[in-house]
């Protein structure tokens, strides 16, 4: 979400004639994105703004802008900071360039955040702000080597879950849903630009809907009419909540090659307890019995997902329950973070910060050689397979046991379960699609060669 509500921000300046540079000493305005999710992204920003106050120290007219959900967060707070000139909050990057040009002519500092971002009016400057802001074409991405043949498009934005732990709905807003027709005109830009994958965004996606002329519109009917475009390569969703997920997303997978059989669908605990304590609305065996539900509908499907260790009060036994699952939901692969209380949320407030940072790490590690050992085991079905993969560019990290020259560089790749591949390939195969035959696995990774 926040790589896209960059790539909208440089969109949005490049379009009033600014040029981008990754030169932070080079630039005469730096605009920082922020991320409130967790206390070290935070607290990286902090340590950024540190390294701002030199650098205008050397550079006086430099104009630091802060946007995102930090700066949502702490608004005045932010803006007392010496090196920031502006704050800018999620719903207000549309207005990222006018802030500058009037920073530019007043030399004063300049505040704009949604107040009361919670309550009902606040969801009307929200769609207004998504009319603005998103209809942008996308003419840049911070991953500019990998991303050439790939778009993010918002399908929704906010949050109406309120789970204890999250920041997410306090600084983004409600739930608010574009109309089907705009993602859809913006996709038809996109890939007569050139790109052939597009990932359709939002908090919890499966809730998007859209009610217009008495027909109301789900994700799956959004994916469809994605898919239905001419010159489309694959259409893929991310980020989905397993409370009231509708099987007609899973059907629109099965039964529509286009849509890419890849689920990310955190289920944060095995604990029926600290599910109940992250209210997140569904009981483990819900979820594992949603996972079949999938598996049924799409064989192939490649499952993702998100967990939380040392949540207030999570005992041995609730982590066991948490391994339990891994091993009966078998994922492509998971993200595990450690607990840390996000100011103003109910488990801030209400909960005990009690689990010792040592066992969160010790259950951190065990957590991901679990998934590892997993994803190493079920990888292996992949070898000798041959598998389409959308090429993204040189792989930034060659790999040892690939050999490599001139004209038959180390490509990265991803298949549409978004399993990555390596294989040697012409670089004139980047941002198209390609047969690979894959020769080796490991846990996050198929190595291969071109079919
Ligand atoms: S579903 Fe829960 S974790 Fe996800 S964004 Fe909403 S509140 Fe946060």
């Amino acid at each position: 979400m926040n790589k896209l509500d960059s790539s909208l921000v440089v969109s949005a300046l490049t379009d009033r004639g600014y040029e981008l540079t990754d030169k932070a000493t080079e630039a005469d305005i730096i605009v920082i994105n922020t991320c409130s999710v967790r206390e070290h992204a935070e607290e990286r920003v902090f340590s950024n703004l540190g390294h701002m106050k030199g650098l205008k120290r050397k550079r006086p007219h430099v104009i630091v802008a802060v946007i995102g959900c930090m700066a949502q967060r702490l608004g005045e707070e932010l803006l007392a900071h010496e090196a920031v000139d502006i704050v800018a909050g999620p719903t207000q990057l549309h207005e990222v360039p006018d802030l500058i040009e009037q920073t530019l002519g007043d030399h004063e500092k300049h505040l704009s955040v949604t107040a009361q971002i919670r309550q009902p009016a606040a969801s009307d400057e929200i769609v207004e702000a998504s009319g603005k802001l998103d209809d942008f074409e996308i003419a840049y991405d911070s991953d500019a080597n990998h991303i050439k043949s790939q778009a993010f498009i918002r399908a929704m934005r906010g949050c109406n879950n309120f789970c204890t732990y999250c920041i997410v709905p306090y600084v983004r807003g409600p739930e608010v849903s574009r109309p089907p027709l705009a993602v859809v005109e913006q996709a038809k830009k996109l890939v007569d630009s050139g790109i052939r994958q597009i990932t359709l965004l939002g908090q919890t996606v499966n809730s998007y809907q859209y009610t217009e002329n008495g027909k109301t519109y789900g994700l799956a009917d959004l994916l469809q009419q994605v898919s239905e475009i001419d010159g489309v390569g694959w259409v893929r969703f991310i980020t989905s909540h397993p409370g009231k997920f509708d099987t007609s997303i899973l059907q629109v997978m099965a039964d529509n090659p286009k849509v890419c059989p890849y689920l990310h669908i955190p289920a944060q605990s095995g604990s029926d307890r600290m599910l109940k304590a992250m209210n997140r609305g569904y009981t483990a065996a819900d979820y594992i019995a949603l996972m079949d539900t999938a598996r049924e509908i799409v064989p192939d499907i490649a499952i993702a997902g998100d967990f939380i260790v040392g949540f207030p009060g999570e005992t041995d036994e609730d982590f066991s329950q948490t391994v339990e699952l891994v091993r009966r939901v078998r994922y492509k692969n998971a993200f595990v973070f450690k607990y840390s209380p996000r100011p103003g949320t109910h488990s801030e407030k209400k909960l005990v910060d009690d689990i010792p940072q040592e066992v969160k790490q010790q259950r951190n590690v065990q957590l991901l050689e679990v998934i590892s050992e997993i994803a190493e085991e079920d990888n292996k079905r992949f070898l000798g397979q041959t598998v389409e993969v959308l090429v993204e560019g040189l792989s930034k990290k060659p790999h040892l046991n690939q050999a490599e020259n001139e004209n038959n560089p180390q490509l990265i790749g991803r298949t549409a379960g978004d399993y990555i591949v390596v294989f040697n390939g012409p670089e004139s195969l980047t941002g198209k699609f390609a047969k690979v035959k894959v020769t080796k696995t490991a846990a996050l990774t198929l190595f291969a060669e071109l079919a």
